[in-house]
C-alpha cells in the first residue's frame, strides 16, 4: 500500500497571454521523497511552484497539496516554501528576523534555535542579515520555511547564483532534510544537483514534462536529461 501523495498535479496548465508557460504538467510528490524538479531557464518551474503554493492559480488542470488547494489556510500552514529570494530586514539580524516571523506565525522561540542549528547560521545569527553571503543569505530563507516544522517544504532554485561553497552547504542542508524524513520539491537546472540530492526527478522542458525517474534510473537516460537541461559545468 502507498501513502497518499502530498502533491498530486494533473492536467496542469498556466497561460500568461500568448505563453504557455505550463502545459499539461502531472506530477506527483510522496510522503517523506525529496523531488528534484528539473529544467531549463523559462521550463516552467516556477509558475508551478508558484502555483503549489498558492501565489497564483492556475489557468487548468486539478492541484491538490496536503489533501486540500493550494493557499487553503490549513494546507499553507503546513508547508514551508521559498520561492523568492526571500525577504528579509538588511539592518536586523538572522536572529531577529525569523524572530519576526516566528511571533508572526505563533512559533515557539525554541523552533528558533532549532532551525538556526539546522541551518548552520547559530554561530552567525546575532550579525546583521546585509553581512550574510547570498549562500547564508538562502539558507536563512530555508530556515524560515522550515520554522513551522511544516510537512512539505517547497524551494525554488535553492542553489541558484551560489559559489560552490554555498551550494555545498545548501545541498548538505537539503539532503538533511531528507535524511530526517521530510517531504521536499525543489527546482534546479542542473542534472548533477538533482542526482546528488534527490530521490527522483521529474524533467520539465518548455513547459512540458519530459519524464521522470528514479534517480537511480538516471544515468541510462543522460541523453535525455543533457538534451532537456544543461549539465553543471
Ligand atoms: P527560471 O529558472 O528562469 O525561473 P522557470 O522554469 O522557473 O525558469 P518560469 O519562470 O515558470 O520558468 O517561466 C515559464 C515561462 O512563462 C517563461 O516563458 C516566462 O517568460 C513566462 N512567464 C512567467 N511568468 C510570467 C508572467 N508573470 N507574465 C508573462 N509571462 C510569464
Amino acid at each position: 500500500e502507498t501513502a497518499a501523495p502530498l502533491v498530486e498535479v494533473t492536467g496542469l496548465t498556466k497561460r500568461y497571454g500568448d505563453t504557455l508557460a505550463v502545459d499539461g504538467v502531472d506530477l506527483t510528490v510522496l510522503p517523506g521523497e525529496v523531488y528534484g524538479f528539473l529544467g531549463p531557464n523559462g521550463a516552467g518551474k516556477t509558475t508551478t511552484l508558484r502555483i503549489l503554493t498558492g501565489l497564483i492559480a492556475p489557468t487548468s488542470g486539478s492541484v491538490r497539496v496536503l489533501g486540500g488547494s493550494p493557499g487553503q489556510a490549513d494546507v499553507l500552514g503546513r508547508t514551508g516554501s521559498m520561492i523568492e529570494s526571500p525577504a528579509f530586514y538588511p539592518y536586523l539580524s538572522g536572529l531577529d528576523n525569523l524572530r519576526l516571523l516566528a511571533e508572526y506565525a505563533e512559533v515557539p522561540r525554541e523552533r528558533i534555535d532549532e532551525v538556526l542549528d539546522l541551518v548552520d547560521l547559530a554561530d552567525r545569527a546575532k550579525d546583521r542579515f546585509s553581512t550574510y553571503s547570498l549562500g547564508m543569505k538562502q539558507r536563512l530563507g530555508v530556515a524560515a520555511a522550515l520554522l513551522k516544522d511544516p510537512e512539505l517544504v517547497i524551494l525554488d532554485e535553492p542553489t541558484n547564483g551560489l559559489d560552490p561553497a554555498g551550494m555545498r552547504d545548501m545541498r548538505r542542508l537539503i539532503r538533511e532534510l531528507g535524511s530526517e524524513g521530510r517531504t521536499v520539491l525543489l527546482s534546479s537546472h542542473l542534472l548533477g544537483e538533482v542526482q546528488q540530492i534527490c530521490d527522483r526527478v521529474g524533467i520539465i522542458n518548455s513547459g512540458r514534462m519530459v519524464a521522470e525517474h528514479n534517480v537511480e534510473d538516471l544515468r541510462g537516460e543522460q541523453e535525455l536529461v543533457v538534451r532537456a537541461a544543461p549539465r553543471e559545468t
